[in-house]
């Protein structure tokens, strides 16, 4: 008796685990531009995945200028992972989002949110600075998107490009919002 209630609980879960993953993939992605009165010329075109980047190899995401203390907003709706200091990143924020993707704020002045917060696109969550290895340059929002589930239709034969199936490109969504 016990065996098959047991069994039954992890079905259950599993059922459970399956449901959110399908509707992880199914909820419809609203995007934006982070951060507040940036334009598609406050980012370079060619930075994602720009060979050599540092200690990173390649340059994982796009950086978005702006004064030191604009407003840095959601992309997309989701529920906030992580908030703190990361390694080169130095303040971040990182938001679980749509379709298995984490959205990766960095370098910024301040945060503002916390861990566990539902975000919608849009809503603030910190503002530009120049914290982590952006000490010294101009102030500017690193912006990844990771992908939870493996894409190895976008690996190439750029420098890593086998890390390409866990990241978007945030360059080709950030254009298409301008054109
Ligand atoms: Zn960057």
């Amino acid at each position: 008796m016990v065996g098959t209630r047991k069994f039954s609980f992890i079905k259950k879960v599993g059922w459970v685990l399956a449901a959110m993953l399908l509707l992880g993939m199914l909820l419809p992605e609203r995007f934006q531009m982070p951060v507040r009165n940036a334009g598609k010329a406050s980012f370079h075109p060619q930075s994602f995945w720009y060979y050599p980047w540092g200690k990173s190899g390649t340059h994982k995401g796009v950086d978005i200028f702006a004064p030191k203390g604009e407003a840095v907003m959601a992309a997309s709706d989701g529920l906030v992972l992580y908030t703190g200091n990361w390694k080169m990143g130095g303040k971040v924020v990182c938001i679980l989002s749509a379709q298995w993707r984490i959205h990766y704020y960095a370098h910024l002045n301040a945060i503002q949110t916390h861990t566990g917060q539902w975000r919608s696109a849009g809503a603030l969550i910190g503002s530009v600075g120049t914290s982590g290895n952006a000490e010294g340059k101009a102030p500017h929002l690193h912006y990844s998107i990771l992908s939870l589930i493996p894409l190895p239709y976008r690996i190439d034969t750029s420098p890593q490009g086998w890390k390409k199936m866990f990241y978007l490109d945030p360059v080709e969504k950030l254009q298409k919002l301008y054109e």
